[in-house]
């Protein structure tokens, strides 16, 4: 059974469809069973009625024309009780009807199992057969992991309705994709597809009437990975077993039998790309291996992709210069990253789609520093099939609208043009200090990462860089960049912000934030190797990249240096021996340089219950509010499943904070928050309550927030703190705080448009 499951589990993840992941699933459970028949019903909530939506062994006619009430038959006697039925004799239960022409007549034996999704129902998957006979254990715990997987497969389809993507034609798209929230704002353009290199999954459908060209890029690609192929089996040939030097010479024969290549040159000659022809043949091999019950076969398959993946990338190696970017460019794609957004040439970017993330991942944390509407979790999509299209990325609400009509293209126009003039009008608010009402003042910093967005900086009248995420150059290189060369990128911020301060991060790599080039592979990597560990385990990139920073101010007294995840107090010893350690060579060396604040992260729980004691080491505290969140909650703050309970207004986050402004000021200390929570309006109110006395910020949000800190009163803020730490969800928080925004004529700030 376990085979079967791992089997069926594999074709399905293989279809291209909902449809055809269904239409696997009730063939395989009825060959597997040896039952009689297998249908899935999907729930249609609006109307809470169960759909054929898959059949096996009954009339295919019926799909999605049968439609049964929750209240009616054993079915939705399933659906009711969510949980599974299990009956000898349908006919003799109290719940039993039958549906005429769905060929049930002859059925007696009956067992039906819920789909659900975090308790909610999805469908219900039913078998049936003559024999009146109970379906054993083993039966019904393979139907219920079997409904089980299903239900992540249906939820991957995304946000959007699942019986449209059922019912959709395979070329068909839906009009309207649903996600997370990423950034906000309105981004209307011309969507491109990015992937990772070198997958095919990712590769889109193109034709192309350059078919000799393609042709020769194929071959050029073939004679590389032939060459690739046969390199790496030279240098391992000494270590390698037999059985490893076979894979070799097979991925060679493969290489060069004419199968292989003439299927893909067939392919090309058809009229379409390079890549899109190997996609199509590599896919159909696999396809036939995976077909087939046996575990050597199945391996075969594995080696067939592995080769695909490498004449893919050689592919891509060619190609990747010639990416064209529109005016007004989308990026859309399973998983965008910063790599991704470098590549767009300044002033292009509109917006950003990911099929993975959420709104803290590391890209929508980019996006927001651009600017840039994105919507983040949409799940798996038919990327290949988007190149090209327009859409609009309503960034408030998670929203994106393919190929829009006139109408709502001229309608997002004007909520569009609401929010540049709202900008604009907020530019007048520049040279005035974030002051209350009431006389309450507090520093407003910005986040940057991207040389790109400094110039943004200084148009939004920021009084200091209150994060630099040194670790973005780390990410667009394919090295470590050098002392000299982090240097230079390092004094540029000091001298375009000189007297002003910037408070420059060391590198914060791991979790989702990764080098090609240096490897670290975890379960569980944002419980792991990141941020300070790495640094500490590696003195020589941490003493680097000191030395780079020191050396940068020379001659300027604004540079800070700032410690991420800490979460024990020798972290903080260790790495200040070191700074001072660097600082002292330096200064031996004649170098005009002062030693700079040095301060640390409060990002995970054990560093919240050590403030104090960490205050007492160092000058200064910043609050990661973004990963402090996801530890407190126990939620990744990048997996879009969870993203639901993500939230820096819950009430046990808000206590984290507020205990850790109390602690640093009680050791006279400063305290700031650098987390995307600082750029949320609603937040804000509260933030200025706890006493932070610096918020550091995206820059295209400064304004926006500028404007709330103006509009209040701190004691008015005062007085909705005390009221929402009486409050025991953050939903309930956030609610009472939209409408104290409402009402004092923000409300522009939380959706599209100004009003
Ligand atoms: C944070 O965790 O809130 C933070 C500012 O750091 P990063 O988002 O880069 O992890
Ligand atoms: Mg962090």
């Amino acid at each position: 059974m376990l085979k079967v499951l791992r089997y069926i589990i594999q074709e399905v993840n293989n279809a291209e469809s909902l449809r055809e992941a269904l239409a696997i699933i009730v063939h395989h459970v009825r060959d597997a069973l040896e039952t009689g028949a297998c249908a899935i019903f999907l729930m249609d909530h609006e109307h809470h009625k169960l759909v054929l939506s898959a059949a096996d062994g009954l009339e295919k006619n019926l799909i999605s024309k049968l439609k049964i009430p929750v209240s009616q038959g054993l079915i939705g006697f399933v659906a009711e009780r969510k949980e599974a039925v299990n009956v000898m004799d349908a006919r003799l239960h109290e719940r039993f009807y039958e549906y005429p022409g769905a060929g049930e007549e002859k059925f007696n034996a009956f067992l039906g199992v819920p789909i659900l999704h975090r308790k909610r129902l999805l469908g219900v998957i039913v078998v049936e057969q003559e024999e009146a006979r109970k379906y054993d254990a083993a039966e019904e715990a393979f139907l219920m992991t079997l409904a089980i997987q299903l239900a992540s497969v249906i939820v991957e389809v995304g946000g959007k309705d699942i019986l449209e993507a059922v019912q959709q034609d395979d070329h068909d798209l839906p009009e309207v994709l649903r996600g997370t929230p990423g950034s906000s704002g309105v981004g209307i353009g011309e969507m491109v597809v990015v992937y990772s290199p070198a997958d095919l999954d990712a590769v889109p459908d193109q034709e192309t009437d350059a078919i000799e060209e393609e042709i020769e890029k194929f071959m050029a690609a073939i004679e590389a990975t032939r060459n690739e192929v046969r390199i790496l089996g030279d240098r391992l040939s000494q270590s390698l077993g037999s059985e490893e030097k076979l894979l070799f010479e097979a991925y060679l024969l493969m290489l060069d039998s004419d199968t292989l290549q003439n299927e893909v040159l067939n392919k090309i000659n058809t009229g379409v790309t390079a890549q899109t022809a190997l996609k199509s043949v590599i896919k159909e091999h696999i396809k036939q291996f995976v077909g087939i019950e046996n575990e050597y076969l199945n391996e075969r398959a594995a080696d067939i992709e592995d080769l695909g993946r490498r004449i893919l990338a050689n592919l891509q190696t060619e190609e990747q210069a010639t990416i064209e970017y529109p005016e007004r460019t989308i990026l859309i794609g399973n998983e965008v990253t910063a790599v991704h957004l470098a590549e767009v040439p300044e002033g292009r970017l509109v917006g950003i789609i990911s099929g993975k993330g959420s709104s803290n991942s590391h890209v929508a944390i980019l996006a927001r520093a651009l600017g840039v509407a994105s919507v983040m979790g949409v799940g798996e999509l038919p990327f290949q099939k988007l190149q090209g299209l327009e859409a609009i990325v309503n960034g408030y609400l998670g929203q994106i609208y393919l190929n829009p009509d006139e109408y709502l293209l001229a309608e997002f126009q004007v909520l569009a043009n609401e929010e540049r003039q709202l900008d604009s009008e907020l530019a007048s608010l520049r040279e005035l200090p974030a002051e209350t009402v009431d006389g309450h003042r507090v520093a407003l910093y910005m986040n940057t990462g991207l040389l790109a967005d400094i110039s943004r900086s200084m148009s939004v009248g920021a009084e200091g860089v209150g994060l630099y995420r040194t670790e973005v150059p780390f990410m667009t290189r394919d090295r470590f960049p050098t002392a000299e060369e982090q240097r230079i990128i390092y004094r540029q911020l000091l001298n375009v912000f000189s007297p002003r301060p910037v408070i420059m991060r060391t590198l914060d790599i791991g979790g989702d934030k990764p080098l090609s080039y240096f490897k670290m592979e975890e379960d569980n990597p944002f419980l792991g190797w990141r941020g300070i560990r790495v640094l500490l385990e590696h003195p020589e990139i941490f003493l680097n990249q000191i030395r780079a920073m020191l050396r940068a101010s020379e001659g300027y007294s604004n540079l800070r240096i700032m410690l991420p995840m800490i979460s024990d107090v020798s972290e903080v010893d260790e790495s200040l021996r070191l700074i001072k350690t660097a600082y002292q060579e330096l200064k031996a060396d004649k170098i005009d340089i002062i030693m700079p604040q040095i301060g640390i992260m409060i990002e995970v729980p054990s560093a919240v219950y050590q403030a104090q004691l960490l205050a007492q080491r160092v000058d200064f505290l910043s609050v990661g509010s973004n990963d402090l969140t996801q530890y407190i909650l126990a939620v990744d703050r990048n997996n879009s499943r969870v993203a639901n309970l993500y939230d820096g207004l819950h009430p046990a986050v808000l206590k984290a904070l507020l205990h850790v402004v109390e602690s640093a000021h009680r050791e006279g200390k400063t305290v700031s928050i650098c987390g995307e929570m600082a750029g949320d309006p609603v937040a804000v109110i509260l933030l200025i309550a706890m006493g932070f006395d610096m918020l550091s910020i995206s820059a295209p949000l400064l304004p926006r927030i500028k404007w709330v800190v103006r509009k209040f009163s701190i004691s008015k803020a005062r007085k909705l703190l005390n009221e929402v730490l009486l409050m025991s969800s953050a939903t309930e928080i956030r609610r009472h705080l939209e409408f104290a925004l409402e009402q004092e004529g923000l409300g522009g700030l939380i959706r599209a448009g100004r009003h």
